[in-house]
């Protein structure tokens, strides 16, 4: 069997080693530069491989072809792949055959990184035997050639999904969805949110479903289809006999007959957002039959994840977070939503086509000065030009910073939450975080 792979990344390579151990006949080939490191893995293996190119002749006689979640349907390579009926997957579908081990899966466009390291970290403390994966960490595939866990909590993006055919999560998470990446589907929402719904799609009656029940597009979804697995609902308005809620600050959850309470003042992830996510991971938690004393001590001490509403310093007395993975409106509205105190707010980057209007009201409320930090930044000046008193572009995180200190007072909050993707003035979501935080330490 030729298992030809595209894309020499970290799921590339990972499924590569999967597959070589498996006997299969393994081609790597990627259109860009392959990292050094992994370079060194493949020769080590005794894999072959190619950069820079894709040679069709070794390519189209595949078996099977793994794809890299970033590479478009769209590519030539995959359209000539799927022409010749060729089976294209993605990394979980491809390894899940080789690991009897229980699948937690969580998908989502928001929360997913938050949700999935939580999640671990509740079943790692309670000394289950769980590995990370996914979007995130090391590769899914990787770790099953090394056969080392009974479970995975693995991040999926939408794009893993849509490579899947058998892929079945015991337990599945949709953490909520709003409009992303459309370039990628024929920008149509209704693509995106079934895309989505393939997480839940193998799942039988043994299978669990957990999702955000106040969730416009997941309501609706629900509307017209059906899964077969058992549904966990979770919600912050709604009470239910079977799921988890928020009701007079304390987290109540309800699976199986048995029943979790804890305060949410317990909780160290701050928000409301984070109270969906809290529900989601320690759904999990119940239904893999975690203790509930290791539940409450993990949701306390569980401090987050970088870059997502990290708290960086208090500096005179005002908070500095760092939201920089806020690459959307709708991660930014929480965000916003979670502040109590007057903000000064980093803003800006490259939209996705986003709607401002929807901050508007928490714009109005919270903040008391825009810091522009983009190439263009035109949209936010028009829509919150005349909504606060103060509003200034800058275009280094240096200034970003200084200015913000200048703008703030005792008691207030600076947020960096950017609703926008970062790559016209910084590398990545990461890099953005990164700048941020030290010129805030530089203060
Ligand atoms: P993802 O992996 O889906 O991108 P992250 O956990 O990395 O999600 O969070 C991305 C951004 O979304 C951060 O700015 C974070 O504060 C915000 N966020 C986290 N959880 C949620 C949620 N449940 N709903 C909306 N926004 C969220």
């Amino acid at each position: 069997m030729r298992l030809v792979i595209l894309g020499g990344g970290e799921s590339g390579v990972g499924t590569a080693i999967l597959g070589k151990k498996k006997g299969y006949e393994v081609f790597v080939s990627d259109f860009g530069k392959i990292k050094g490191n992994y370079k060194e893995v493949l020769i080590i293996n005794g894999i072959a491989w190619e950069e820079e190119k894709h040679t069709e002749d070794l390519i189209l006689n595949a078996d099977v072809v793994m794809k890299s979640p970033g590479i478009p349907d769209k590519s030539p390579i995959v359209k000539k792949l799927i022409e010749k009926g060729i089976p294209v997957l993605s990394e979980m579908e491809f390894a899940a055959p080789f690991t009897d081990a229980t699948i937690i899966g969580i998908t989502g466009s928001n929360g997913k990184t938050t949700t999935t390291m939580l999640t671990h970290h509740l079943l790692k403390s309670a000394g289950l035997n769980v590995g990370l994966g996914g979007n995130i960490g090391k590769s899914f595939a990787w770790q099953v050639a090394d056969n080392k866990y009974d479970s995975y909590v693995l991040e999926l993006s939408s794009f893993q999904l849509d490579g899947i055919l058998n892929f079945k999560p015991h337990i599945a998470i949709i953490t909520n969805i709003s409009p992303d990446h459309l370039d990628r589907y024929d920008y149509k929402y209704e693509n995106y949110i079934d895309a989505k719904f393939r997480i839940t799609m193998n799942q039988t009656e043994e299978d669990y479903l957990i999702y955000d029940a106040d969730d416009e597009a997941i309501t609706e979804w629900f509307k017209t289809h059906t899964t077969k697995a058992k549904l966990i609902p979770f919600s912050l308005t709604k009470t239910f006999s079977e799921g988890a809620y928020i009701k007079n600050n304390k987290m109540e959850i309800s699976i199986n007959h048995e029943e979790f309470t804890m305060d949410t003042e317990h909780i160290a992830l701050e928000g409301k957002h984070n109270m969906k996510n809290a529900m989601a991971a320690t759904s999990v938690a119940k239904l893999m039959q975690i203790r509930k004393s290791t539940i409450r001590e993990s949701l306390s001490n569980f401090q987050g994840v970088e870059h997502r509403l990290e708290k960086v310093l208090k500096i005179q007395n005002v908070q500095y977070i760092n939201d920089s993975k806020a690459t959307n409106v709708n991660a930014t509205f929480f965000a916003l939503d979670s502040m109590n105190t007057p903000t000064v707010w980093i803003v800006g980057g490259v939209d996705k086509g986003n709607d401002y209007n929807e901050l508007m009201s928490l714009v109005r409320e919270k903040v008391k000065a825009i810091i522009c930090l983009g190439v263009d930044n035109k949209k936010i000046i028009d829509v919150f030009g005349n909504v606060v008193d103060i509003m200034i572009e800058v275009s280094t995180m240096n200034d970003a910073v200084k200015m913000a200190q200048r703008l703030s007072e005792k008691g207030d909050t600076v947020l960096l939450s950017p609703a926008c993707a970062s790559f016209d003035l910084f590398e990545s979501y990461e890099d953005r975080g990164k700048q941020f935080k030290q010129a805030v330490k530089n203060l």
